[in-house]
């Protein structure tokens, strides 16, 4: 799934020897010293921000690989080449209880490019926008894949707070600057945080409210539906008495796919109707057999 956080600018200013090596090796020509303009960026770390999610500590140096070349949109009016920033630098930086990707990007100077370094070195032009796709969100309560699990993130488990871990980088994307950061709260620039912004609010935003009603509604049903699925056969196994209790088989239910549920539950009735035949409960009473209601396996 693609994430979307927001970051940082750094330090900045003119490449040392080594950057302007590591410029060179990215830049389509030569360039010197003079003609380029280098400024950090904390990309993305492995706290819990306001969503309640966070990076995979070890996920990040293989991230960090993937932001390396990635180019930045400085100024959407501007046109191609002089618009671009690319990283050409990445680094996972330990501190006391945090690690983080601080990359280095370079911006060529010139006419074009003027008003958004002066921007960058006057504090003003501070966040921007980073993007990647991460393979897998896990559930930091049980270890679950999360949204099948049913922990809700920023929920309190046993006095441990729900969160998704972002795991398996797979990609990243270009960058751009944001003017105005998203949902950002007035004098609170952290690393990372916001940015990510509801599927609701997008909706508000842009007149597909009805829409965005008529997915919830069929969500909830969706919801609705898993939940009659696990209960089938959560009642199934403690029927078959397979030895399992129910908070195990709860659990277990809880974290498997809907299909595989569905799977499941026929061939449980299967096995059930084998099992418990309708014909007789009580055997050898008499030879004749009490006829179970229908419903009494289901
Ligand atoms: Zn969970």
């Amino acid at each position: 799934m693609e994430i979307k956080k927001e970051a940082q600018v750094g330090e900045n200013g003119a490449p040392t020897p080594a950057q302007l090596e590591a410029i060179n090796a990215q830049a389509r020509s030569a360039l010197t010293a003079d003609q380029v303009y280098v400024f950090a960026l904390r990309l993305c770390d492995d706290q819990i921000d306001r969503d309640y999610e966070r990076f995979d500590t070890q996920a990040l140096p293989e991230l960090a690989r993937l932001f390396l070349g990635k180019t930045g949109i400085v100024d959407h009016r501007w046109s191609s080449e002089a618009q671009v920033a690319r990283i050409f630098a990445t680094q996972v930086v330990r501190e006391a209880d945090t690690s983080y990707i601080k990359a280095w990007a370079y911006i060529r100077r010139g006419d074009q490019t003027r008003e958004i370094i002066a921007d960058i070195e006057a504090g003003i032009k501070k966040e921007v926008s980073v993007g990647c796709a991460m393979g897998r969100r896990v559930c930091s309560v049980c270890g679950g894949e999360y949204g099948s699990c049913g922990h809700q993130k920023g929920e309190r488990y046993d006095g441990q707070v729900c969160c998704v871990i972002l795991k398996e980088p797979m990609d990243a994307y270009e960058f751009s600057f944001v003017a105005v950061p998203a949902q950002c709260e007035a004098g609170v620039l952290k690393g990372m945080g916001t940015g990510r912004r509801s599927l609701k609010a997008l909706a508000e935003e842009f007149g597909a409210q009805a829409e965005y009603r008529a997915l919830f509604s069929m969500a909830q049903l969706g919801k609705q539906y898993q939940k009659e699925l696990e209960d089938s056969v959560v009642r199934l196994c403690l029927t078959l008495e397979l030895g399992a209790e129910e908070p195990v088989l709860r659990g277990i239910v809880s974290r498997a796919a809907p299909e595989d549920l569905q799977k499941l539950k026929t061939a449980l009735e299967a096995r059930a109707a084998e099992m418990l035949p309708p014909t007789t409960q009580l055997p050898g009473k008499s030879g004749k057999s009490a006829v179970v209601e229908s419903g009494y396996l289901i």
